[in-house]
């Protein structure tokens, strides 16, 4: 971690007299995730495999990107919006901060960003449309970043909240906010009718109906190095992809 650290002072404290060629926007929400992962899960998760991208795309690439702190207000279902301090937010909500950022990030010159999503309930695409209207010289780009790299091969079990993939990658970054022995076994319970669970029908599920334990998805495999393996080639892929929008044509 100290090394790391070093080298982000090196990337960001020089704001005065360095040129930034994008920004990143994390973007989780504060939801509970089952009983062993604390509410702010997806902001630490979506800032900590940012950082590590930036990081990447400085060493490989030479560009300098600045990490925003992660927006912790996230879209939530039936279900989960009830329990106590979970945070639902609007789609107008939502709209109104990225437009708000959009306008200072292009007000100081800076045209390109990148919102890595870690909470599964946000969806960005319409607002990023509404955007490229109003900014139509400021691209935003987004990545799902538990979605980017297939979980086969890195875990045993798959996740949907909470499970192996996300308390993996916490217990890498910050072992000390992950505690398995409180952890519910994530069990999931789908919907009756067939054409809500094959995709013939979208609805949103509600999560008392869904989960005992606010969790889909069994965390007990979950173990550091399996979060490390994971980021890692995540970071590698979200750093070419800061790379080559920031470099290249894209059409
Ligand atoms: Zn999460």
């Amino acid at each position: 971690m100290s090394q790391q650290f070093d080298i982000l002072k090196a990337i960001y404290n020089d704001t005065k007299d360095e040129k930034y060629q994008y920004a990143i926007l994390p973007w989780g929400a504060t939801e509970p995730h089952n009983y062993h992962l604390p509410y702010l899960t997806d902001c630490y998760l979506s800032h900590d495999v940012a950082v590590d991208a930036a990081i990447r795309a400085y060493e490989q690439g030479r560009i300098k990107g600045m990490v925003l702190p992660p927006i912790p207000l996230g879209s939530q279902n039936p279900g989960q919006r009830e329990l106590p301090f979970c945070l639902h937010t609007r789609y107008e909500t939502q709209k109104a901060i990225l437009t708000d950022i959009v306008a200072s990030l292009d007000y100081q010159g800076i045209s390109k960003l990148f919102i890595v999503n870690g909470h599964g309930g946000n969806s960005f695409k319409n607002m990023i449309r509404d955007l490229a209207v109003d900014y139509p010289h400021f691209l935003i780009v987004v990545s799902d970043w538990f979605a980017i790299v297939p979980q086969i091969g890195f875990f045993d079990e798959k996740d949907d909240h909470a499970g192996e993939l996300e308390t993996s990658v916490l217990m890498h970054y910050r072992p000390e906010l992950v505690d398995l022995s409180v952890a519910g076994n994530g069990v999931y319970f789908p919907f009756r009718i067939q054409a809500l669970r094959d995709g013939t029908g979208w609805i949103p599920r509600n999560w008392a109906k869904v989960s005992q334990d606010t969790g889909i998805g069994n965390p007990l495999k979950s173990t550091a190095e399996k979060g490390r393996r994971y980021v890692e080639a995540v970071s590698n892929k979200l750093a070419d992809l800061f790379i080559s929008v920031v470099e290249d044509e894209i059409y």
